[in-house]
């Protein structure tokens, strides 16, 4: 009988054991940063950021140090914390403390190397309706009766100040921002740096064009309440909406110097919004045309192979025919992929080497409301007879 016992012992340690696997090891599967591949350009380094995010402090719904988890595994750099300032649903709950949030994510963030920025969300009607306001010393001079007499405390904090949301329903009903006199006295008052071109999945070309016309910095935030999986599938390709800021190093003073500088992209889906002098060398340091000398037969095709080592899918239009030698009009070069793309020779083409400029333009990096990035494939096409 004892003989038994023991043999029967481990065997039922073991079944009950095998379906679980290794409890400890899964636990540290699920606690991992993912790498956002989105390439440096020349000076500067491409951080991954998220001005505006909500908390149980105001009318959020987690608690602040999971917003620094969170963005830490979705492979962010920094972060701000930005509670209302006005609104204060949870306040039967939670007493009013505008700075609490902050320094609860902050030591978090700081374990992690994740940078937590103090912020907060002016909210107002319209105009000039909500700003938020990131690298405040204390949000509590922020809590006025007049928003002017919020955003001067703001300003003589050397906070840096967004409109945020220009187009919301809740305050532009058509979905249509509405440029008010209001915010030209703002920029006047050094009271308004930056503008959210994309707010959570929302994409404003109005603002887009004012963040041009007026000089503001082009900002793409999440404005998460929810825990960031119920609204962002981030471990299925998804990623919620950030802004890239091109900063001199990695430090909180570096992101605030390049946020005034207004070196700034908005980053939404496969979507890229930023100028040229931005877009162009991520673009350019994301792919390589790994065959640009080709060779192909009169009437025939020939295979280019170009690499995108980036998170984004670049979504090209133009192509066409030129000198003999013909692109197809829509290319895509998925993210982390080398894609094959067809080049044809016309019949008629003379034999011997040919150097094309085929023209493109990379839709899904958008310099203004409507206008892609122009970029033109150089080929080198080398024709031999068609009977060979
Ligand atoms: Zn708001
Ligand atoms: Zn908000």
């Amino acid at each position: 009988m004892k003989r038994v016992g023991r043999v029967i012992v481990p065997l039922v340690l073991s079944v009950l054991l095998a379906p679980l696997g290794s409890p400890s090891l899964r636990a540290q599967e699920l606690r991992v940063r993912r790498q956002v591949r989105i390439p440096d350009i020349p000076g500067y380094q491409t951080l991954k950021c998220d001005f505006h995010i909500h908390t149980v402090f105001s009318d959020g719904s987690v608690w602040p140090n999971v917003r620094a988890e969170e963005a830490w595994r979705e492979g962010l750099d920094a972060i701000a914390i930005t509670d209302h300032i006005e609104y204060q649903p949870h306040a039967d709950d939670l007493p009013t403390k505008h700075n609490r949030a902050f320094e609860i994510a902050k030591p978090h963030g700081d374990q992690l190397g994740l940078i937590v920025i103090r912020g907060s969300e002016v909210t107002r009607a319209m105009p000039p309706g909500h700003l938020n306001a990131v690298f405040l010393t204390s949000s509590e001079p922020l809590d006025t009766v007049e928003w002017r007499d919020s955003l001067e405390a703001a300003r003589k904090q050397g906070a840096f100040i967004f409109w945020n949301h220009p187009g919301w329903t809740g305050q532009q009903p058509d979905g249509v921002a509405r440029w008010y006199p209001e915010h030209g006295a703002l920029v006047d008052r050094d009271q308004l740096h930056g503008i959210e071109v994309i707010n959570a999945r929302s994409y404003y070309p109005e603002a887009h064009r004012w963040a041009l016309e007026k000089d503001l910095a082009i900002l793409g935030n999440s404005d998460i309440h929810a825990p960031l999986n119920l609204d962002y599938d981030a471990r299925d390709g998804d990623h919620r909406p950030t802004t890239l800021v091109f900063a001199k190093d990695d430090s909180p003073e570096a992101i605030r110097e390049a946020l005034f500088a207004r070196r700034t992209a908005a980053y939404s889906g496969n979507l890229l919004i930023g100028k040229e002098e931005f877009l162009r060398p991520i673009f350019e340091a994301s792919i390589e045309v790994l065959t640009p000398a080709v060779t192909a037969k009169q009437g025939g095709q020939a295979w280019v192979q170009i690499r995108n080592d980036s998170d984004v899918r670049y979504e090209l239009n133009g192509g066409g025919s030129v000198e003999g030698v013909s692109a197809p009009e829509d290319v895509v070069l998925s993210a982390n992929r080398t894609s094959l793309v067809a080049i044809g020779v016309d019949e008629v083409t003379e034999p011997g080497v040919v150097r094309v400029e085929l023209p493109y333009t990379v839709d899904n990096l958008l310099l203004e409301p409507g206008t892609g990035l122009p970029y033109e494939l150089v080929l080198e096409v080398e024709v031999v007879p068609a009977e060979e």
